[in-house]
């Protein structure tokens, strides 16, 4: 229950103006709280400059209330103008949960001049978008961001909260479950929805990759995930789908920051950018020698596609810890993978899984990679990529 301290209270109507449920309101100088409109958001206690507020809840009683939550928020990303790809992934995910669980699936949208975005939010399947669109926002930081994510959530109750586990995602997601006293689970591979009970199940690997953890927050809401970019797959837009768009004005006590961007500077890649290609080489320990990985660059530049590794290629010193995939380097979802020497321990596996067709050449039969491969080719890397890159050469006329 909200209850108000008469003798602190000044009848100010700060907290009039911050609760959008108008469930407190002043009258004849002293705050009043209307208890069957109020959710205990609490979001007035904290903006009353008397401290004349008193958020007093019994034990339990989050914990019980879970039919209050509704919904699916997908935290949308928008840098350098575009929208990151996890984003329109979530949505595409999102759009599968909503059907389980009847829901609506609302983006919400943060930073400076981001409002034709919304747009494409709904094509890509946002029923919703919240867009918080303020200089303020215009650099990213932590507190801002999270504060006025966590004050959003407090207000309209989303069941479940997805974010992408990009480095902005994994930097301040974190610190939006702390404010909402909720559970989150980091760097997800899968989501569903657990038909009993309807929980959202939250698979990632665990125990260095080697088996993979699914995780509920039975007692809790909202249910929160950061999901690795290029593990799920996006929709085509539809530029049909009609949406509605809601223009959210932060409340200036949301604003404050104690860190202070200086500058920021575009990371300079070297190379093509291994997330985004359609084709890629990856060079594993098969190759038995440094000079042998040419092959794999030979055929991946004869296909226009970029070299991957494998982290033991990568401890050989082949190759940059860049091209590394896997669990502990990128998640890649190209149209062509193929796997040179790689024998598919979990933790690369769960890194390529993802890719629309998967040919591996290794010379045991019994490899795991060839649990998870369209076409297998059982043999030395040294013999079959020569072969491979002639008969490609021949084809093409070169
Ligand atoms: C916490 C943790 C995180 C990790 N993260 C990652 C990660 O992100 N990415 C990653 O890749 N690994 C990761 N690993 C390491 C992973 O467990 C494996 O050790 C690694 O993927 C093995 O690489 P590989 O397949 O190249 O080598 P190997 O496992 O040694 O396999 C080499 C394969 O090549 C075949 N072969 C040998 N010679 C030939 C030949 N001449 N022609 C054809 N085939 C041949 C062999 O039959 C074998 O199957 C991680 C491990 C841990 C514990």
């Amino acid at each position: 229950m909200l209850k108000v301290d008469t003798e602190k209270c000044t009848g100010c109507g700060e907290c009039e103006e911050s609760c959008t449920f108008d469930a407190i309101f002043v009258k004849d100088g002293v705050a009043v709280v209307d208890h069957d409109v109020c959710t205990l958001c609490g979001i007035c206690v904290d903006g009353c400059p008397e401290g004349a507020l008193e958020l007093h809840v019994e034990a339990g009683a989050f914990a019980t209330d879970l039919s209050s939550w509704k919904g699916i928020w997908v935290v949308a990303e928008c840098r350098g103008g575009d929208l990151a790809s996890v984003t329109l992934e979530l949505l595409a995910k999102s759009r599968e949960l909503a059907a389980e669980l009847d829901a609506e699936v609302t983006a919400v949208l943060m930073g400076q001049g981001i409002e034709s975005k919304a747009r494409e939010l709904i094509f890509h399947g946002a029923d919703r978008v919240l867009i918080v669109d303020h200089h303020e926002l215009a650099t990213f930081t932590d507190e801002v961001y999270g504060n006025i994510l966590a004050d959003l959530a407090k207000r309209e109750r989303p069941e479940i909260i997805l974010a992408g586990a990009t480095a902005m995602g994994r930097s301040y997601i974190p610190r939006v479950a702390t404010i909402l006293e909720t559970g989150l689970t980091a760097d997800c591979t899968g989501l569903d929805i657990r038909s009993e009970d309807k929980a959202l199940l939250q698979t990632r690997p665990a125990f260095g990759g080697n088996l993979l953890a699914t995780i509920v927050c039975p007692e809790h809401r909202p249910q929160m995930a950061t999901v690795r970019p290029h593990v799920m797959k996006a929709n085509a837009p539809d530029p049909g789908r009609k949406g509605e768009v809601i223009r959210i004005v932060p409340r200036k006590s949301l604003l404050g920051h104690k860190v202070q961007v200086i500058e920021s500077v575009k990371e300079q890649a070297e190379g093509p950018n291994l997330s985004e290609a359609d084709i890629i080489v990856t060079a594993g320990r098969g190759f038995e020698q440094e000079k042998n990985v040419e092959l794999a660059r030979e055929l991946a530049d004869l296909l226009e596609g970029t070299v991957g590794s494998t982290r033991a290629a990568v401890d050989a010193g082949w190759l940059s810890s860049r091209t590394q995939i896997g669990q502990t380097g990128v998640t890649v979802s190209p149209k062509l993978y193929i796997a040179c020497g790689v024998s598919g321990a979990i933790q690369h596996i769960v890194g390529m899984q993802g890719s629309e067709i998967i040919v591996a050449i290794n010379k045991d039969a019994e490899a795991p990679i060839f649990d998870v491969t369209t076409y297998g080719l059982v043999g030395d890397v040294k013999e079959i990529l020569p072969l491979l890159i002639k008969r490609i050469q021949k084809e093409r006329g070169l």
